[in-house]
C-alpha cells in the first residue's frame, strides 16, 4: 500500500485561527496526509468538564457557555464563509447549554461525555471549514460512526475489531478523493451513546484510527518540539530527543511524560507505525521520532515527573509464608476497576500505587467499598502528595547502574522503589515538595 499518514493536531495546536491555519499548512505539507484527527480548542474540554461536574448557579453556566462561545466565535469570524459552520456550532452549544443544565441537577459519566465531547465536535467542524478555504478538498468525519467502545463512560475501552471493520467500510474510501477531518477524544457505544476515552484520550483515538486504516505513519503535533530528556520547565539543560524506541517512550508515557497519552503507542507498536512528535508552533525544529529500531540506545535516556500519586499500604501477618494473599487483593481491585501503577511487596506488606486516567480528573481515591474489602484482609493505610519519578533507559540490569543513580540521591528520602521487572525504567516514590529538586539533581548527574 502506499504511503497513509495520519496526523493529530491537540489542543493548543487548534486554539486559535492562526494555529489551525498553521495546522492545515502541515497537512497541505505532506501529501500522504489524508486522515486528521483533532482535539477540541485549547481550554475547551477543561470548560465541558466544569459544566458536566454541574454548576448550580444559572448565571455561573452562562458564564462558562459565553466562554466557549467565545473561544470558537474569534475563529469563525475570521472565515471567508462562516455560515454553514455557525450553525453547526450553535447547534453544539445549545446542547451544551440543555445538558449542563441537566448536570446541575444530576450529574453522571454517561451525560459527561455526552458534554465533555462537544469540543471535538465543534473545532473540526471549524478547521474542515478553515482548510476548505485554503483550497484543500476537506470533509469532516463523525468518529462516533466507527470508534466503536464499551460502555465505560469516561474510560472507554475500544473494540479494536469493530474499528477496524467500520473503518474499512466507511473512512478508508472517504479518505481516496479527500482529506478527513475527525474528531480525537471520543467514540460511542454499541448503543449510539457518546463515549469518551479519557482525558487526553486524542493522541490514543489517533493511534487507534491509525492501526485501523492500515497508516503508514502517525505524526502527532502538539506545543513541544519533540520529546526532551526531561520537563525543560524544571531543568532548562533538557535537550531533545531525535530518536527513540517504542519502548523506551512506551515508558515515558506511562510515568508521566506528558507529551502523550499513555495508551498512545499500543497501536502504533502493534502495527509497528513510527510516530512522529513534534510542534505544530515551529514544524521546522523537527521533532522526535519513535520506532521499534533506533541507532543509539543510550543508558540513560530520560527522566518523567508524575504526581498526584496516591499510595495504597496493605499489612497482614496472614500475608507470612502464605499464598493467594495477593490474589484476594487484585481480586478486589479488579471488582472495582482500579488500575494498579507500581507494586513493591515485602513478607508481610504491600504497598501501590493507583492509576488514574479518567476524564473527571484530581487526584486516585480508594473507593470506600474497596477499602472496607481490603480491610478484611489487611490494615490498609493511603498517602496522597506523592510524586512519582521515572528513569528511562536501557540495559539498566547492567553493573554499577544502580549506585551510580542512588548515589546522587544520598540527599532525598526515596518511599518506595520499583527496579528490575522492566529493562527500560526505575522509578521510585518521593515526596510532593522535592519533587523537582530530585528531577533536577539526577538531570545534572547523569544527563549534563
Ligand atoms: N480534548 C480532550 C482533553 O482535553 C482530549 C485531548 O485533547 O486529547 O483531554
Ligand atoms: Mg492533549
Amino acid at each position: 500500500m502506499s504511503a497513509f499518514n495520519v496526523a493529530k493536531f491537540g489542543g493548543t495546536s487548534v486554539a486559535n485561527f492562526e494555529a489551525m491555519s498553521r495546522c492545515s499548512a502541515i497537512i497541505e505539507n505532506n501529501p500522504h496526509t489524508k486522515l486528521v484527527v483533532s482535539s477540541a480548542c485549547s481550554g475547551v474540554t477543561n470548560l465541558l468538564v466544569e459544566l458536566a461536574n454541574g454548576v448550580q448557579e444559572s448565571e455561573q453556566r452562562a458564564l462558562i457557555l459565553k466562554q466557549l462561545a467565545d473561544i470558537h466565535h474569534a475563529i469563525i469570524d475570521q472565515l471567508a464563509d462562516p455560515t454553514q459552520v455557525e450553525k453547526e456550532v450553535h447547534t453544539i452549544l445549545d446542547s451544551v447549554a440543555s445538558a449542563a443544565e441537566a448536570a446541575s441537577f444530576q450529574s453522571s459519566k454517561k451525560l459527561t461525555d455526552h458534554l465533555v465531547a462537544c469540543g471535538e465536535l465543534m473545532s473540526t467542524h471549524i478547521l474542515a471549514q478553515l482548510m476548505r478555504e485554503r483550497g484543500v478538498n476537506a470533509v469532516r468525519f463523525d468518529i462516533r460512526d466507527v470508534l466503536r467502545t464499551d460502555d465505560h463512560y469516561g474510560r472507554a475501552e475500544p473494540q479494536l475489531d469493530e474499528i477496524k471493520r467500520l473503518a474499512k467500510a466507511t473512512l478508508v474510501p472517504l479518505c481516496q478523493q479527500n482529506v478527513v477531518i475527525t474528531q480525537g477524544f471520543i467514540g460511542s457505544d454499541e448503543q449510539g451513546n457518546t463515549t469518551t476515552l479519557g482525558r487526553g484520550g486524542s493522541d490514543y483515538s489517533a493511534a487507534l484510527i491509525a492501526e485501523a486504516v492500515e497508516a503508514s505513519g502517525l505524526e502527532i503535533w502538539t506545543d513541544v518540539p519533540g520529546i526532551y530528556t526531561t520537563d525543560p520547565r524544571i531543568a532548562p539543560k533538557a535537550a531533545p530527543i531525535p530518536e527513540i524506541s517504542f519502548s523506551e517512550a512506551s515508558e515515558m508515557a506511562n510515568f508521566g511524560a506528558k507529551i502523550l497519552h499513555p495508551s498512545t503507542l499500543v497501536p502504533a507498536i502493534r502495527h509497528g507505525i513510527p510516530v512522529f512528535v513534534g510542534s505544530s508552533k515551529e514544524p521546522e525544529k523537527g521533532g522526535t521520532w519513535i520506532r521499534q529500531e533506533v541507532e543509539n540506545s543510550p543508558q540513560f535516556r530520560a527522566l518523567a515527573l508524575r504526581c498526584n500519586q496516591t499510595m495504597v499500604t496493605l499489612r497482614s501477618a496472614k500475608m507470612f509464608h502464605a499464598y493467594g494473599f495477593l490474589a484476594k487483593v487484585f481480586e478486589v481491585l479488579a471488582k472495582y476497576k482500579i488500575s494498579v501503577d507500581l507494586i513493591t511487596t515485602s513478607e508481610i506488606s504491600v504497598s501501590l500505587t493507583l492509576d488514574k486516567t479518567d476524564t473527571a480528573g484530581g487526584a486516585p481515591e480508594l473507593p470506600q467499598e474497596a477499602r472496607a474489602e481490603l480491610e478484611e484482609l489487611a490494615t490498609v493505610e493511603v498517602e496522597h502528595n506523592l510524586c512519582l519519578v521515572a528513569l528511562i533507559g536501557n540495559q539498566m540490569e547492567t553493573k554499577g547502574y544502580a549506585k551510580q543513580v542512588f548515589s546522587t540521591l544520598g540527599d532525598f528520602n526515596l518511599r518506595m522503589i520499583c527496579y528490575g521487572a522492566s529493562d527500560h525504567n526505575l522509578c521510585f516514590l518521593v515526596d510532593a515538595p522535592v519533587s523537582k529538586n530530585v528531577i533536577q539533581k539526577l538531570h545534572e548527574d547523569l544527563f549534563e
